[in-house]
Parts: structure tokens; sequence; C-alpha cells
């Protein structure tokens, strides 16, 4: 039985979403609020879990193809002193698949092919939906409504809907950390092509990627690099300033750190102030489904938030397709669908979300001791405690 499906937002966790029901053979229209796709930030690591899915949604290959070859681990001290290096092959090997940190660009211009420009319809801001046993009606800014039989609101972070989904009034909060992040050509002099280098001191972080090509014209490899600074909330953001601050904030820091913020072009930085929301009781109502960012907006210190976009929209994908093969009344079927989604996502995404917090808080310096004693343990690290961290967040999610 074919479905329509309407999807509100085309970020990766909505696209997902869309390709995941695509080929179970149901309608789908994807609607987003901007005129133009232009994701905001550099790049993310992609990872097991997530390329699992897109592996599932046949475009893993083509996203093994675009990222970036990371093999290893190394953390140093703010000074560049070695504090650990250590390989990921064993935890791909556990795993059965390695990670992909990929340009944002990149991973959204594939996904969006995938889905299809006809399906996805720009330019559409939708404002709020109503639902009965019949259908849900998506209502947009300028007073049109779209009728469909599943609503699924991927609407990111600042979700217009959400409060509706969950019953209540749910607010972002401050994570405490601002995050500057760029993409510039990879270079040895900064760091192994193929090594994740963290260097970390004083609460902050500097993390250089390999991210590969992303499909560049020039096919350079370039780095996936990003600047934590522990700051007060709605601290300015001015562009003009980005060198400046960063030089400031990391004087004294090791020679790759001082060579990297010359060398990036401010003008091509993202700067975020991170957020997260706290676990959400549920992720649906009457045929609708919370998926995404809006679901479950998390710090980024686990680099989970993406691929748990994409671990949902397998999963309700799946859920909705088996509970049509169990019952042919559409009403019923979504019924049992939401709830099999529910029960499967809320504890997951609310786990990954507290553990990102609380990563998060070690990392940026919240309990000086417990930073400090981070540090210690890194001295200490030989990668297994890492990569048995990452292996289980990982065989949690749906594909093993
Ligand atoms: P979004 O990408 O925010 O997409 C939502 C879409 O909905 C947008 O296109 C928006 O325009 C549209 N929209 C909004 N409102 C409406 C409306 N009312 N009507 C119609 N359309 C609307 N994740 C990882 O997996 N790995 C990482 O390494 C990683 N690193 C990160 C680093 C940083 C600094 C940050 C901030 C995040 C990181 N993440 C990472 C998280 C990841 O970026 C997000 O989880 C992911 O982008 C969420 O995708 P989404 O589709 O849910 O939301």
């Amino acid at each position: 039985m074919s479905l329509n499906v309407l999807v509100i937002g085309a970020g990766m966790g909505g696209l997902s979403a869309a390709l995941a029901f695509q080929q179970q053979g149901h309608h789908v229209t994807v609607m987003e609020r901007v005129e133009e796709m232009r994701p905001v930030g550099a790049a993310i690591s992609l990872w097991s879990n997530g390329v699992k899915v897109m592996h599932k949604l046949g475009l893993g290959t083509a996203i093994e193809r675009l990222s970036g070859d990371m093999q290893r681990m190394r953390y140093l001290s703010h000074d560049g002193h070695l504090l650990s290096d250590f390989s990921l092959a064993p935890l791909y090997e556990d795993v059965k698949q390695r990670a992909c940190p990929i340009a944002r660009a990149a991973l959204q211009q594939t996904l969006f092919e995938a889905v299809g420009a006809e399906h996805i319809k720009l330019g559409q801001h939708c404002v709020d939906y109503t639902s009965d046993a019949r259908g849900v009606t998506a209502i947009f800014a300028d007073g049109r409504e779209v009728e469909a039989d599943l609503l699924v609101v991927a609407d990111g972070t600042h979700s217009r809907l959400r409060n509706k989904i969950v019953g209540r009034a749910v607010e972002r909060q401050y994570v405490g950390y601002v995050n500057w992040n760029v993409r510039v050509p990879a270079s040895n002099a900064l760091a192994p092509l193929d090594s994740w280098d963290q260097y970390v001191g004083e609460g902050k972080r500097v993390s250089l990627m390999p991210m590969g090509t992303g499909g560049n014209s020039e096919g350079q490899e370039e780095f996936y690099c990003f600047f934590d600074v522990p700051l007060p909330a709605d601290t300015p953001n001015d562009p003009a300033r980005y060198t400046e601050e960063l030089r400031e904030h990391f004087a004294g820091w090791a020679r790759p750190v001082q060579a990297l913020i010359e060398h990036v072009d401010p003008a091509r930085m993202a700067r975020v102030e991170i957020h997260d929301i706290a676990p959400l009781e549920t992720l649906t109502s009457n045929r609708v489904a919370l998926l995404g960012d809006a679901a479950h907006g998390m710090a980024p210190d686990l680099g989970q938030g993406g691929c748990q976009a994409m671990e949902d929209a397998w999963v309700l994908a799946q859920a909705v397709q088996q509970a049509l093969e169990k019952t042919p009344v559409v009403e019923e079927a979504l019924r049992q669908a939401l709830e099999t989604y529910d029960v499967a996502r809320v504890e997951r995404v609310g786990e990954i979300v507290a553990r990102a917090r609380t990563r998060a808080e070690m990392i940026h310096g919240h309990t000086p001791a417990l930073t400090q004693a981070w540090y210690a343990e890194l001295g200490q690290e030989d990668g297994q405690g890492v990569r048995e961290g990452i292996r289980k967040t990982i065989l949690g999610g749906p594909l093993g």
C-alpha cells in the first residue's frame, strides 16, 4: 500500500526519511522553508551507524568516496605534547564499517539528488498542522494547506512544530561553549593526513579531521577544523573579528594551531553557540513523527546528531512498512508504527543526548577537576577506552 508522506525540512534528517519512504514505494513530498539550500557548517563526522543507514538507502558507496580516510586518533596537549595516538582500525573491524567525515555540502547534495529535486519544494514555511482519524494537514505561512497520511517533522533544532507534538513548551539549553568550524586544504604541516588530531587544554579544544575532497573540482583533500571555547551565552558574533578572537583564545598554543588560525578564511567560518534539548518523553502524536534535531538537538561532542537523525529515518520507515504488512487499515497501521517508533527511539536518543551533554561538560571545563582528570587519562590512553565508547554507541543502533 502506498501512503502520502509529507516531510517538513530538507536537512539530512528529512531527506534521509524521504529516501527511506520512497524506497518502500510511498509518495513523498519534502517541504523546505529556505529558497536555496546552503548547509551551515563545514563538515560532519558520519560515524559507522550513520554510514550503515546510508548504505541501506543506497548512498553508502557515494558517501565513502566523498569522505575522508580517518584511520587514527591523536590527542595532544595545548602546547603540542603528544598525549595519545591510536588506530581506529580495530573499531572499524568490530562494527564492520568505517566512519566517513564528509563535507556538509557534499552530504546534502548526495541526499538531495537521491530524493529528486522534483519531490522537494523550496520556500515552503510550515507553521502548523491539524490531524484527525482520516489524515493530517500541514499549514503553511502563505495560508496553503497540504494533506497527507503521515507528517514527518524534521525542521531542526529551532523546530516550530515540536511543542505541539510533545504537548508542552520545549526550551533549548546553552551547553556553555562556542564552536567555530571551517574547512582548510589538508597538509602534513598541520596534521597527519589520516589522523583525527585534537589539541586540548584550558577547557578549550582544536580539532583537525581528514574529510576527503567532498567532490571539490580540484580534487583537493581537506581538513574539517573546529575551535571550541567556553564562553558565556550571547557573546558578540562578529565575523570580522574571528581571526583576532581565535588568536587571543589560543595564544601560546602549539605551532600547528597557530598556523591553522592564520590559514583559515574567516569568511568561510561558521560560529555556533552550542545548545541541546533535554530528552523528550515522546516523539510522536496522531499521524505525526518528530525526527532529527527537532526531536533531539544534542551537543556535538559525540558526533551523533546527524547519525541519530539517519537512524530515526530508517527506524520510522521500517516501522511503517512492518505495520502496513500486518494491517491494511492505514489509520491503525500508522498508530502501531508511531508507537513502535516512539518505543525504539525515545530511550536511544535520550541516552545519547545525556551522554553528549556529559562529554561536552567534561571537555569544556564545566567542572575543572573532571576536565583535569580527563587530560591525565588521555596521557594513559591506549585507544581501548575511546574505541569501546564509540563501539557501544554504534552497535546500540538499529543496524547493529
Ligand atoms: P537541520 O539540518 O537543521 O534541517 C532542518 C531543515 O528544516 C532546514 O533545512 C530548515 O531550513 C528546515 N526548516 C526549519 N523550519 C522549517 C519550517 N517551519 N518549515 C519548513 N522547513 C523548515 N552530527 C553528526 O552526526 N556528526 C558530527 O560530527 C556533527 N558535528 C556537529 C558539529 C556542530 C558544530 C553542530 C552544531 C552539529 C553537529 N552535528 C553532527 C549535528 C548535525 O549537524 C545535526 O544533527 C543535523 O544537521 C540535524 O539534521 P536535521 O535534518 O534534523 O536538521
